[in-house]
């Protein structure tokens, strides 16, 4: 017979646990059931022969349930053994008061851990029937709002159980089980919905509840309080408080599942309405009046650059006085959508009125910020924004950006960005201009429209990194720069405008540098101004000569020398 190989030995392995494990489960059913049976019988039937039988079984899953790998079950288990070893004893002669009295202490004493096992076997076989469903299906999440929860507990048995039943539904779940755990969570992360117990030590929960409620941030978090008690009093104070629900334990898990869903879902709405912009779909200016402090909080406590854009459309009455204020909604729509798309999650982009948009680019210097509008304004030009009965709109718009500084008032620092893009309408629209104190004077706009003799050169390469850097290290030429992350992107740029130069990654995602220049040869000739200047990762002797003679002018590798680079491009361009 063939030797298995390591990996599929491992895999026999993993299947031969797997149908072992599920041949369990129903093992493990019937004698949780006989368990359960058995503590429930009449006091005429409370005998020793009963209580051995409850031993045997609490003992016989204590040994074979962490065989396989229901570890916490074992855990359990053996909890319940010591309480029924008494029934071992043979020294003992036991009359039948005494009996009934052990019988009445075990039954007693271990009902938590008789409920925490009912819970870890149904906590089990929910993850062994989403193990079962994955492989069948592939990977779900059943949780179709997902989001982030804290659940603040001093039970330790129940918060787990609850912590691992919300993640398998696709939840990301943190805990606490104290009030100073949770207040540092909550000033950490931001959360979705927290459940929050009242009854906790030393600190009870409503502690928490005050720290909660009084601060700014945290207030209007969906919370959901689960209690101990049935008290209409903590009810009613819980309310007036500003919980958004009560739970009385115990409960059924699907029913605080349920509510806490339909809590999300409904935030969620009311999210929706609230913060965004019914046009667009992007985020209004209430929206934007509160996530700037919240973006200020953070760069005052980790600081970085961070830029603010204000953006107008050229015009753009023009547009509703001609073809109807219906095509006007149509192209704001237009320009809000490109400017998510081509803008990172991490900023922040809001309709500030009218036909004005805000843009908050975390992490980016003004100049930074400009390449980041100036590349979409190019998109904005060269594409029509919207389309109707037919006819397609072309626009372009203005911008203006200011960096914050330290000391620098939200107000101050909109109006600095305000100015500058009406200092852009001033020299002619069409520009993205940086407010002046940060440049010495207005006017370094790369997309100066009316300098169109500028020579162009694109940057191919999918590292972001390295396309800054080469912008920055050759921003001194007399050039703009277009920026394009994959080579279905540089070819796009490449037929629709003049470009001078481009700089090409060899390879990139969805179409790399010497397929861009195939597809050139066989669907149009390469622009005759073009010159191409290969960036190659591959190492020297895969160096493909084809490329040459497929156009390119000059051929780098990485890692390359900016000196290097700086002159070829110099050459390249003609410039002196
Ligand atoms: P400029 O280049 O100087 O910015 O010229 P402009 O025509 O864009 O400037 P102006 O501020 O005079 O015009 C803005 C127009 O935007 C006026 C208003 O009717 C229109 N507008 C504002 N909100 C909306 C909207 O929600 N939908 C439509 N269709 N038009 C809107
Ligand atoms: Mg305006
Ligand atoms: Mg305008």
């Amino acid at each position: 017979m063939r030797q298995l190989s390591p990996e599929e030995r491992l895999q026999k392995e993993a299947r031969l646990m797997k149908e072992g494990r599920k041949r369990y489960v129903d093992e493990l059913r019937k004698q949780l059931k006989e368990f359960h049976d058995m503590g429930e019988v009449c006091e005429s039937e409370r005998t020793l022969e009963t209580a051995k039988r409850i031993y045997r079984v609490v003992h016989t899953i204590k040994g074979s349930a962490p065989i396989f790998g229901f570890m916490r079950i074992g855990f359990v288990a053996e909890k319940l053994v010591r309480l029924w070893e008494w029934t071992q004893d043979s020294a003992n002669d036991w009359d039948a008061e005494r009996i009934a009295l052990e019988f009445q202490h075990g039954v007693h004493a271990g009902a938590q851990w008789k409920q925490q096992l009912l819970m870890e076997f149904d906590l089990y076989c929910q993850e062994m029937e989403l193990d079962e469903h994955q492989e069948q299906f592939g990977k779900l999440t059943l949780a179709p709002s997902g989001g982030r929860l804290l659940i603040i507990d001093d039970d330790e048995a129940l918060r787990s159980y609850l912590v691992r039943r919300l993640k398998l539904e696709g939840y990301e779940v943190d805990h606490a089980a104290d009030v100073v755990t949770a207040q540092k969570l909550l000033r950490e992360h931001n959360y979705d919905l927290i459940t929050l117990d009242l009854m906790m030590h030393p600190q009870s929960g409503y502690e928490l509840f005050e720290f909660v409620k009084e601060d700014p941030t945290l207030k209007w978090v969906p919370l959901v309080v689960l209690s101990g008690r049935d008290d209409i009093h903590d009810k009613v104070r819980c309310f007036y408080l500003g919980a958004d629900d009560f739970v009385t334990k115990p409960f059924q898990y699907e029913e605080l599942s349920a509510r806490i869903y339909s809590l999300l879902k409904r935030t969620k709405n009311f999210e929706q309405m609230a913060f965004r912009d019914p046009l667009t779909g992007i985020y209004n200016r209430r929206f934007f009046d509160h996530q700037i402090q919240v973006e200020l909080q953070r760069v005052t406590r980790y600081p970085a650059p961070i830029s603010l854009v204000f953006i107008d459309i050229d015009r753009f009455k023009s547009i509703n006085d001609t073809h109807g204020h219906h095509v006007g909604d149509l192209v704001l729509q237009g320009l809000a959508h490109v400017l998510q798309k081509h803008l990172r999650s991490t900023d922040l982009i809001a309709r500030f009125g009218g036909e004005e948009f805000v843009v908050v680019l975390p992490g980016s210097t003004a100049p930074d910020a400009q390449k980041s509008i100036e590349f979409i304004l190019q998109q904005i030009r060269s594409e029509p924004v919207a389309q109707n009965d037919g006819l397609i709109f072309h626009i372009t718009f203005s911008a203006g950006i200011s960096a914050w500084s330290q000391g620098m008032t939200i107000e101050e620092w909109i109006k600095r960005s305000d100015d500058a893009m009406y200092a852009a309408k001033q020299a002619g629209r069409d520009r993205v201009m940086i407010y002046a104190d940060e440049m010495g004077e207005f006017g370094s706009s790369l997309s100066d429209g009316a300098d169109e003799h500028r020579l162009t050169v694109l940057i191919a390469d999918d590292d972001r990194i390295l396309r800054s850097i080469l912008v920055s290290k050759l921003q001194h030429l007399p050039v703009s720069f277009l920026e394009a992350s994959d080579g279905e992107e540089a070819y796009s740029i490449l037929t629709r405008q003049s470009v001078d130069l481009c700089i090409l990654d060899g390879v990139m995602p969805r179409l790399g540098g010497f397929e861009l220049l195939d597809r050139f040869e066989k669907e149009c000739s390469k622009p005759s101004n073009l010159s191409i200047l290969m960036l190659s990762g591959r190492s020297r002797e895969d160096e493909p000569a084809k490329g040459m003679s497929a156009g390119i002018d000059v051929f780098m590798h990485k890692p390359f020398s900016m000196v290097e680079l700086e002159m070829k491009v110099k050459q390249l361009l003609h410039i002196q």
